[in-house]
């Protein structure tokens, strides 16, 4: 069986590494280029780090980036409000919480595949299928015949759309910029978090060595030339800086300009069904979500696992798949809720809620609210992917 994936992000390499441990031929099709550095930071949570163990690479991601062992809330003002330990939940989780720099991520995937598993310069523009196999068409005019096809191309999908048609992507109506800078004074493995009305600041210490990773996410304003390519976000980002605590200002504005990445927000309410027949979806094609609680790429990396395993498992490969979906969908549309209810609070920006908002994080119920959520979404059982002895015979 051969199982074509369409797309080499975190999600199409995470499902091609854990196919292969399962002993599933695959081929992963880019349309960039080259796999090549992208993004800036990434955070990934307990959850995530177990699917990764249960491919073999937990001791490879824990040798990246560096341990969240807290996430400090601070006040409008800079002062602390309250705190979390990270560290606690994540060990009764399984394992620890990192931040990482998403090229490095990307880097430890590819590696674990062959090189000729991994095709570039595939932009795949249709798929069809019967009930022998799938067909990806790309752009070049090339065709490729498989089995399965998995679509792990992102929120904007083709291979979504061949299955379902376009369905518009909803706004969240604020944007997030994310860069990396180099190490305020901010404690070692210590996250930083601060809402101000209108905006919400993250900082995320030793990414990489004397590297910090920080977001900012701002209400989509009311200036119409904020389209345009000439827009001034360097602008912005000072003037929102001469408002934050000293170090924390000085680390963005200090971010080199053409290493800023600028995303609006987007998501889309849960869908009913992923897939069709012979083919299915992974990640943010599946289930793109508001990166409120950096969870989207940790998302991806349990669909890998658990499509790997309901496919190893499987008579029929239409069978598999449907098994895959409804193991994750109800957990992912549970973590898309989450991300996009809480996401539109911590934009809020209207004195009397901002008001609200900042007497409920300073009470007991704020820090007891974010422990909750992170329990729920930080604890994951990943499969065991591997056959083991007797299994084999026991599933036939
Ligand atoms: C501001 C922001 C911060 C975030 N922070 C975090 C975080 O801290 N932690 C976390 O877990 N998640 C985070 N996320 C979410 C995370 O980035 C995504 O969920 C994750 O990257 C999804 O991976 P993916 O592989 O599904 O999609 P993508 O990363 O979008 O990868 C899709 C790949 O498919 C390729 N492709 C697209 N179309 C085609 C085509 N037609 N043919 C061939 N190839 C194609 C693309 O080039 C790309 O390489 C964040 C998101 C945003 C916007």
């Amino acid at each position: 069986m051969t199982v074509l994936i369409v797309g080499g992000g975190i999600g199409g390499l995470a499902a091609a590494v854990a196919l292969r441990r399962a002993s599933i031929n695959t081929r992963v099709f880019e349309r960039a280029e080259e796999i090549r550095e992208v993004g800036a930071g990434v955070t990934i949570w307990s959850n995530a780090i177990m699917a990764l163990e249960s491919l073999g690479l937990g001791k490879q991601v824990r040798s990246l980036g560096s341990k969240m062992l807290r996430i400090n809330v601070l006040s409008a003002k800079g002062m602390p409000m309250s705190s979390i330990d990270v560290e606690a939940i994540s060990r009764d989780c399984g394992a620890p919480s990192l931040a990482l720099h998403r090229a490095d991520l990307q880097r430890m995937l590819l590696d674990a595949l062959d090189t000729d598993q991994v095709h570039t310069a595939k932009e795949c523009v249709g798929v069809t299928q019967d009930r022998n196999g799938v067909s990806l068409r790309f752009a070049d005019g090339a065709e490729v015949a498989g089995e399965i096809a998995i679509g792990a191309d992102g929120v904007r999908s083709v291979v979504r759309s061949s299955l379902f048609g376009s369905r518009k992507l909803r706004s969240a109506r604020y944007y997030c910029y994310r860069g990396m800078a180099a190490t305020p004074k901010v404690t070692q493995h210590e996250v930083v978090s601060m809402l101000l009305p209108g905006i919400q600041l993250g900082v995320f210490p030793e990414v990489r060595p004397g590297e910090a990773y920080w977001f900012l996410c701002r209400n989509k304003p009311s200036d119409t030339t904020w389209a345009d390519a000439e827009y001034d976000h360097m602008a912005f980002l000072r003037s929102v800086s001469r408002e934050l605590p000293a170090d924390l200002g000085a680390m963005i504005v200090g971010t080199r300009p053409e290493g800023i990445l600028v995303d609006e927000v987007l998501d889309r309410p849960p869908d009913k069904h992923w897939g069709h027949g012979r083919v299915s979806l992974i990640g943010d094609a599946a289930h793109p979500m508001a990166p409120t609680f950096g969870q989207g790429a940790c998302m991806a990396i349990e669909d890998a696992v658990v499509l790997a395993d309901s496919l190893r498992r499987a008579i029929k490969p239409d069978s598999g798949l449907r098994d895959y979906e409804n193991r994750r969908r109800p957990r992912a549309a549970a973590i898309t809720r989450l991300s996009w209810h809480y996401g539109n609070i911590f934009q809020w920006e209207q004195r009397a809620l901002v008001m609200w908002r900042t007497l409920f994080a300073a009470s007991p119920f704020g820090p007891w609210n974010l422990r909750r959520i992170l329990r729920k979404a930080l604890r994951f059982h990943p499969p065991e992917l591997v056959w083991q002895e007797n299994e084999y015979a026991d599933s036939r």
